[in-house]
């Protein structure tokens, strides 16, 4: 087992030993380009050091022995005072972690080779410069100490020789400027600046190792779901140099351009200059097109070995590089990153060119790209503070008045943000009518942002910074800003950020396409849609599985068919009992007699009639799955404690209302502690007489309607939370019995495929027995996910949930992404044990991981018919499950 590889030991293949930038590097060594000679020290010696909190014992001759081998091939050695070698140290992890871990170069100056390197290079103001540069890397990485007191330094002494910049600086004031160096590494450590060349060496390479574990570092990897456990490789490199003099510099360029995918090299350059000046901002570099002017025969060579290293990875690549004295070097390359718009373009580009075929096109896209090329998004110019921040729920950017109920936000004119401290059912035409939703309260899961991503509405939810008082019409900022009914305000649901105030916002083409609102022409300016369009084709084409809609009303219906839905997966009928409605649920649960009851059913009827009429419509010909009502009772009443106060100040005022006493006892009836776990679902059906038969009777009478006017309606009824097939054959013996009455009726044959939710342990671990009644099953990967692991819902967000990110208990919320482990787990067993009983039977999945990418693939692997998610949705699922085909 070996620690150290030379460059032209390895290739790209080898990321885990090498990390991405060695294996680059072994790579462009091996297709014969310019890189200066070096070895690479393997990630698994980076994991020993953080384990044993020590290098190991052997990494220190094999470095020797192959530094030994990098002086002879130059015919220098390190730090000699007679033409010294010098080398950079550069991190390098599997996963490219730009800017978050340590780079220290010219290692091997010290007092003496300093004089060394200006006699051999001919120049003292460069020897000279390349100190004072290793001295601060070195301080400020390798010592700790912070760089502004560096930064400071130089200032002070570009200030006093009247320099405009660094490179104006001449040998004697860069001389000044190492001593001011050197007195701040012994004041700030008590030793002096370390002159042995090896040791330098040892202290950057430890150095590096140890900035896997920085906070910032730690940070990047839970956000890009990089493994704490990898560790990073260190490349030592020898020293070329880009602050040699006007003939040289150094710069970074890209194949394509990142950020909008067209086509040319796009980059930067800056002479006079070394390794991180580009980078870090310190002065402005030239666009590459300018090398044309400085050095043309460079630029050639460079061009000449982009289009090559493009043709051999066959992707985006971008290459950092450095002029010395008009020789170009390559230093690293590797596959680019880039926004989601050039994915899909250079990947339709790369297909076109022949370079890759379209199962490599499709994989070189994914789902959360496509996801965020669907949202509006603030202008990327601005510039503003927010006033607070909440858990991004439900992506997009919106602007509006804010407006703090439902009323208000139907009666402004004009664009509204909803800010509520939480939201119930009531909020519901709210939502409808607002442009974006704000709470104080509850998380991803919760009812606002549920709803909110339905609608593809922008939400943010759980910003618990603010102070939300209704009655006053107003909420106050952890700032102290104030925002009152009627003022402006911007809310980010993509980083979940809240401004005062309005910000440009600028609508997706690529919504307006699958909403059909692009002519031909618009479609054929704008590359992206083009793009984006032309992969869906290709998904289309491949994927297996199905993708269905969530959709309640006949105009999500229509967009479901917009986007190509191939049906309704979810049908949420209580959704059809808000709003103005709620009033007869009310009188429902308040009936006290089977004729009073009967009667307030009967005003229901036409009213779900309607709405089943409007969907089967929409969706003629395709399944429409339509699921009884599911929510408990409770929430269709007014809040316990607010009905509580009104009463009991109405009272003490000596004015009772009976209506309210009367209310307030049908809601203390119906409080539950725990309402999730309570009378809901099948719970209801089979415990309120009547009210499954109301809704199937609406059904079935709907499909007649709908026959009748010569169309094929397809509903489906499915029962929601049952625990296992007792209470399913209950259910569907009284659905059967309507279904025949009306179709006796109507003297029309009504057919709909019976089924029900699997979303409780119980029903998954019982499937076998459940299929022999149930034609279909659709997993509630929502309620499963609760009920599987005892996590609350709509709690857990704003209470532990950011703590078990931090800790690495789950990189992504269950409720997010699955757990395939656990849920995913019943989800396979009931599939298993469902189609062992009923080899046809129907299986899909209407909960939120529906529309998540990587859930996609799972249902895919696992075999299921179809997922379902919200319309917004659907073309990311489309796009999902082509990939998961290929
Ligand atoms: C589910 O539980 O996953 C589901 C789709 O039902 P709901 O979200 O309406 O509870
Ligand atoms: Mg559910």
């Amino acid at each position: 087992r070996r620690f150290v590889f030379a460059f032209n030991e390895g290739d790209k293949d080898h990321k885990d030993l090498l990390g991405g930038k060695g294996a680059g590097l072994a790579e462009m060594t091996n297709l014969g380009l310019p890189v200066p000679p070096g070895f690479t020290i393997a990630t698994g010696a980076c994991r020993r050091y953080l384990t044993d909190g020590n290098m190991p014992p052997e990494l220190a001759d094999e470095i020797d022995a192959h530094l030994a081998r990098l002086e002879a091939e130059r015919g220098k050695r390190l730090g000699s005072a007679v033409d010294p070698m010098l080398v950079s140290v550069r991190s390098g992890a599997k996963f490219s972690m730009p800017g978050m871990m340590e780079t220290i170069l010219d290692i091997g100056l010290n007092d003496d080779s300093v004089d060394g390197l200006a006699a051999a290079a001919g120049s003292e103001r460069f020897a000279w410069d390349s100190y004072r540069r290793l001295i601060q890397m070195f301080g400020s990485t390798v010592l700790g100490i912070d760089a502004a007191r560096f930064g400071a330094a130089l200032d002070a002494a570009e200030r006093s020789s009247g320099a405009a910049g660094d490179v104006d600086l001449d040998a004697a004031a860069l001389r000044g400027v190492v001593a001011v160096y050197k007195a701040i590494i012994r004041d700030a450590t008590g030793r002096e600046f370390p002159q042995d060349p090896r040791e330098q060496l040892d202290m950057a390479i430890r150095a590096v190792f140890e900035s896997w574990n920085t906070e910032r570092a730690r940070v990047y990897r839970r956000q890009e779901r990089i493994p704490h456990n990898l560790g990073t490789a260190v490349n030592v490199m020898a020293m070329v140099y880009g602050n040699l003099g006007p003939d040289s510099g150094t710069g970074v360029a890209f194949t394509r351009d990142p950020a909008t995918g067209a086509p040319g090299v796009y980059g930067d350059y800056l002479s006079e200059a070394q390794g991180e000046d580009v980078v870090a901002g310190i002065r402005t570099p030239v666009p590459l097109q300018d090398l044309e002017r400085l050095d043309p025969g460079s630029l050639a060579e460079l061009r000449r070995i982009m289009a090559l290293l493009e043709d051999h990875y066959r992707d985006l690549c971008d290459v950092e590089f450095t002029i010395e004295r008009g020789k170009l070097w390559m230093l690293q390359t590797r596959i680019g990153k880039r926004t989601a718009a050039a994915a899909f373009r250079m990947a339709i580009q790369f297909l076109d060119d022949g370079l890759i075929d379209v199962k490599e096109a499709l994989g070189r896209v994914t789902g959360d790209q496509l996801a965020q090329l669907m949202f509006p998004q603030f202008d990327p110019q601005f510039e503003a503070k927010p006033i607070a921040t909440g858990v991004p729920a439900s992506p997009g950017a919106a602007v509006g008045v804010a407006v703090f109920d439902s009323a208000s936000a139907a009666d402004t004119e004009g664009k509204t943000i909803l800010v509520r401290r939480e939201t119930s059912p009531d909020d519901l035409p709210g939502i409808i009518a607002a442009d974006g939703v704000l709470t104080s309260r509850g998380g991803k899961t919760s009812h606002a942002a549920v709803v909110a991503r339905g609608m593809g509405k922008t939400c943010v939810v759980g910003a618990d910074g603010l102070e939300i008082d209704a009655e006053q019409r107003q909420f106050t900022a952890p700032g102290g800003v104030v925002v009152r009914e009627g003022d402006t305000i911007s809310i980010d649901g993509t980083s979940g950020c809240v401004y005062a105030g309005a910000i440009d916002v600028v609508p997706s083409p690529v919504v307006e396409y699958f909403e059909g609102r692009l002519d031909a022409e618009q479609r054929r300016r704008d590359p992206v849609v083009q793009a984006v369009s032309r992969m869906m084709i290709y998904a289309d084409e491949r994927r297996r599985l199905g993708v269905h809609a969530n959709a309640d009303t006949p105009d999500d219906a229509k967009r479901a068919r917009r986007f190509r839905a191939d049906g309704i997966g979810l049908c949420r009928t209580e959704h059809m009992f808000l709003g103005e409605r709620r009033h007869h649920v009310e009188e429902l649960i308040l009936a006290e007699s089977a004729e009073e009851q009967d009667k307030v059913l009967a005003e229901l009827l036409p009213m779900q009639l309607g709405d089943f009429v409007g969907i089967l419509a929409e969706m003629d010909g395709l399944p429409v799955t339509i699921r009884l009502i599911d929510p408990p009772l409770h929430e269709f009443l007014p809040d316990l404690t607010e009905l509580s106060v009104k009463v009991a100040l109405a009272e003490a005022r000596g004015e009772v209302d009976l209506g309210d006493v009367r209310l307030l006892r049908a809601v203390r009836r119906l409080h539950e502690q725990n309402p999730m776990l309570g009378l809901r679902g099948v719970r209801l059906g089979l415990v309120v007489p009547g009210l499954v038969a109301m809704q199937v009777h609406a059904i079935a009478e709907a499909a007649a309607a709908r026959i009748r006017a010569g169309d094929d309606p397809r509903p489906e009824i499915m029962v929601p939370l049952i625990g296992g097939t007792e209470e399913f054959e209950l259910m569907r013996e009284e659905i059967e019995r309507v279904l025949h009455d009306v179709s006796e009726a109507s003297g029309i044959d009504i057919r709909a495929k019976i089924g029900t939710m699997i979303e409780l342990p119980r029903a998954a671990l019982t499937a076998g027995r459940i299929a022999e009644h149930a034609e279909f099953f659709s997993f509630g990967t929502n309620d499963l996910t609760q009920t599987t692991w005892g996590f609350s819902r709509d709690d857990v967000e704003g209470s532990f949930f950011p703590a078990y990110l931090e800790k690495g208990i789950f990189a992504a919320s269950p409720f997010e992404s699955l757990d395939e482990e656990g849920v995913g787990r019943l989800v396979a067993i009931a599939v298993e044990e469902g189609r062992a009983a009923r080899e046809d039977l129907l299986i899909g999945v209407c909960g939120e991981h529906g529309g998540d990418p990587s859930s996609v693939r799972f249902f895919d692997r696992i075999g299921l018919d179809y997922v379902s998610c919200s319309p917004f949705r659907v073309p990311i699922a489309r796009l999902e499950a082509g990939r998961a085909a290929v």
